[in-house]
């Protein structure tokens, strides 16, 4: 019988009930026993969906309050003094260490969080000591919620992070020198501690994580699989048989490691990223070792198609038999949302397209049963769902011809601007009469309790456009009065029509959908809810023109128009996976082309195109994919930019001062100016656009605006003086790290203040 299995199940609920919890908990407002009262109600809940819709392999110690890195931080004592010596409650302990505690006379920050691999969910990033040691908590975590399901009736296979990962993952403590990997001999004994445990509470099979298999490793991390998972094997009947799990790409650079693992009871692959892998894995399995195959998407929202993913697991059991195949989710679920049934706003059309964790637990079962029973014995899923993929394919909203038509009549020459930098600056100088050390926003000025108000009256239906219109120019009316009495130099209309960046635009486009309830957790309690690209994308109208157009009317100086890029349109949505993201690119590239040109003709000559996203949609390797994928990129930025006039000033933003190696990346996207975030990390990161010999302009975050601390124009001054080390003075525009919309008002007029006092005594002194 071949079983179906899952990999990890989202942890917020159904409500984003546990974002409540936590945040009602760190607010004061519910008690510590009615937090891990919730949490365990919500495990039982997530266990249940999955057993009740035929799951065989069920996850635990998936769920975390936090996050599941940390969970092992603490389960295994890595826990940097700084934390510990407050003797905390563990659960106070663990939320000091996701998002810092300032309480009672403890005030220490959290522990650095970081993207997990190419996923838009971070974990906490291991922090190492020079004299670590490990030590299995009392009760650890893994071997408590493996009883607690058992104790309701459900066996599940427990997911543990496996010693190379958590390592390799991790960083040595600031101050530390210590290389993490190194540490390995150190660790194990902790983790035979931890399976012996949990074999003895009954678990017959673990899934160990070892993710990292799908990166370039260095040799000492390669090398250190094999004698981990020895040790991890001889444990023999004293531990449960483990499960190597790995996701988001393929492990076949890594094959030189499968050695060490063909004595483990079954290997787990990612067959939507990477379904080539299968016939190599195959060879590579040890003579018994079971396939996890990972066929059904843990990353999306779309439908699994049953036809393409039965005939993967089929092929699979042609050379294995039916008893050494897993039919499992791709990675862990977490990436998706709760459940499709809570949608009822999605046209009924697309929403049949859908499927998110809880109709994916249905999707694995389906797929087992028809490749253990013969298709018939689930025909009517079979038909449906072929019956879904037709729609789906065939529909008017997936097929926009006339978008189809643009896109194959784009030419390079379309990517180009007419002329090279040095002639449009000259136009631009003329056009726009900055001074020396411009100064300027990012685009977003403080979203007032005032601003989220008046939207959700509009979108409520309580007042009406008009009205809503005249509050919108309102409200652009004080930041420009205000960006006068600060006397910048390029004004930004403030962005409060906007709700989010990359919703709003996708609201104004042909081929989004929305979801009311589908959130996906990105970090601890926050998460966030990404549009849903189900077609063609075009643009029925302009999006930004109104409101850029009346900023300009009123003010008197140049006004920036301020439009999201079409990469960060694509990574921080849902993507389509019928159509390679090239494509969705370029077509999201020509909608942003149109309305660029449109603010051009509508007097903005400054226009700003932010691509936070760049740098995240990198794929995980060097090599061939990533350079492929820059080179779309960039594309698309450069097609949808380059319309305009040499006078026009092309302005973009990226929210990471670490672009250093793929600075040819953000050379080639030939963006008059540059803003970038700087004020946290050395302006030594600089020097790449003097060794680089870039000749365009950059604007370097004087301040970092995530923190409501106000800058003094002594230290902003000492800023601009470490940038003119590395920068030209004609070259350095003067602006924040990045957009205002999470400040209030009392310290962004005093911090912009000051910025706009410091460029004014270097121009005196330049
Ligand atoms: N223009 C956007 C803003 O200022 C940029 C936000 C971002 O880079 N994340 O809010
Ligand atoms: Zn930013």
């Amino acid at each position: 019988m071949v079983q179906s299995s899952i990999l990890g199940f989202p942890r917020m609920g159904r409500l984003r009930d546990l974002k409540k919890a936590c945040e009602a908990y760190w607010g004061g407002k519910l008690s510590q026993e009615d937090l891990l009262k919730e949490g365990k109600r919500l495990r039982l809940e997530h266990w249940k969906i999955q057993k009740d819709a035929g799951v065989d392999i069920i996850p635990s110690n998936d769920f975390a309050f936090y996050d599941h890195v940390l969970d092992h931080i603490q389960m295994f004592n890595v826990i940097p003094e700084r934390y510990s010596k407050h003797k905390l409650d563990p659960i106070d302990e663990y939320f000091a260490m996701g998002r810092g505690h300032q309480k009672n006379g403890v005030d220490v920050s959290a522990l650095e969080m970081v993207k997990w691999f190419d996923s838009n969910y971070h974990y906490v990033k291991p922090t190492f000591q020079d004299n670590q040691t490990f030590k299995l908590a009392s009760n650890p975590k893994a071997v408590a919620e493996f009883k607690e399901a058992k104790e309701a009736g459900i066996t599940t296979r427990p997911v543990v992070l496996g010693p190379v990962s958590f390592l390799a993952l991790g960083k040595a403590d600031r101050g530390q020198s210590v290389e993490p990997i190194s540490l390995l001999d150190k660790v194990l004994p902790v983790y035979e501690e931890l399976l012996q445990a949990l074999k003895a509470a009954g678990a017959e099979t673990v899934q160990i994580d070892e993710p990292v298999l799908v990166f370039d490793l260095l040799p000492k991390v390669k090398d250190a699989f094999k004698p981990a998972y020895q040790k991890l094997s001889a444990l023999d009947a004293k531990g449960p048989q483990l499960v190597l799990a790995t996701y988001f790409g393929d492990i076949i650079h890594n094959f030189d490691v499968i050695p060490a693992l063909q004595s483990l009871y079954a290997l787990h692959v990612d067959l939507v990223r990477h379904p080539e892998q299968l016939e190599s894995v195959i060879q590579q399995l040890g003579p018994k070792q079971i396939l996890s195959a990972g066929v059904v998407d843990g990353r999306n929202i779309w439908k699994t198609n049953f036809k393409k993913a039965i005939e993967v697991v089929e092929s699979a059991i042609q050379k294995l038999g039916k008893d050494r195949v897993i039919v499992a989710t791709s990675s862990s679920l977490v990436h998706t949302p709760h459940t499709l049934a809570s949608e009822k706003q999605l046209p009924e059309e697309v929403k049949d397209w859908f499927s998110f964790a809880s109709e994916k637990a249905g999707e694995v079962t389906v797929i087992a049963k028809a490749v253990t029973d013969g298709p018939a014995s689930v025909r009517e899923q079979l038909e449906s769902n072929a019956k879904s993929m037709q729609a789906r394919a065939s529909s008017k909203r997936t097929n926009d011809p006339q978008v189809k038509d643009r896109q194959s009549k784009v030419t390079s020459a379309m990517h180009d601007r007419k002329s090279p930098f040095p002639q449009r600056y000259a136009q631009q100088k003329e056009k726009l009469n900055l001074p020396l050390f411009p100064t300027t926003t990012i685009g977003s000025f403080p979203q007032t309790s005032e601003i989220r108000v008046q939207r959700n009256k509009f979108t409520k239906g309580e007042i009406t456009a008009k009205e809503y219109e005249a509050f919108i120019e309102k409200e652009i009316q004080d930041v420009v009065k205000i960006q006068d009495e600060l006397d910048l130099d390029v004004y930004v209309h403030g962005e409060p029509e906007r709700n989010d960046m990359v919703q709003y635009f996708g609201e104004r486009l042909e081929g989004y959908v929305f979801t009311t309830h589908a959130w996906v957790q990105s970090y601890g309690s926050r998460c966030v809810r990404p549009p849903i690209i189900v077609g063609d994308i075009s643009r029925p109208a302009p999006m930004t023109v109104k409101e850029s157009k009346y900023a300009a009317s009123i003010s008197k100086k140049p006004m920036k128009g301020m439009l999201t890029g079409p990469i960060t349109c694509l990574r921080w949505s849902f993507p389509r996976d019928d159509v390679h993201q090239s494509i969705q690119a370029q077509q999201l590239a020509l909608a942003l082309r149109d309305e660029v040109v449109d603010l051009e003709a509508a007097g903005i000559f400054v226009i700003q195109v932010d691509e936070p996203a760049l740098r995240e949609g990198l794929p995980l390797r060097a090599g061939r994919e990533r350079e492929n994928y820059l080179s779309w990129a960039v594309d698309s930025f450069k097609l949808s930019t380059a319309g305009v006039q040499d006078s026009t000033q092309i302005h973009s933003h990226f929210c990471y001062s670490e672009f250093q190696d793929f600075f040819h990346a953000i050379a080639a996207l030939d963006a008059d100016v540059l803003s970038i975030e700087n004020s946290k990390s050395d302006a030594k990161l600089l020097r790449v656009f003097v060794d680089q010999a870039y000749p365009r302009h950059i604007g370097p975050g004087v301040y970092d605006i995530h923190s409501p601390r106000v800058p003094s124009e002594e230290e902003i001054k000492g800023r601009i003086e470490e940038m003119l080390q590395y920068l030209k003075p004609d070259q350095l525009w003067i602006n924040p790290d990045c957009g205002l919309k999470t400040r209030q008002w009392k310290e962004t007029k005093a911090a912009l203040g000051n910025m706009v006092n410091a460029a004014k005594y270097f121009r005196g002194k330049h």
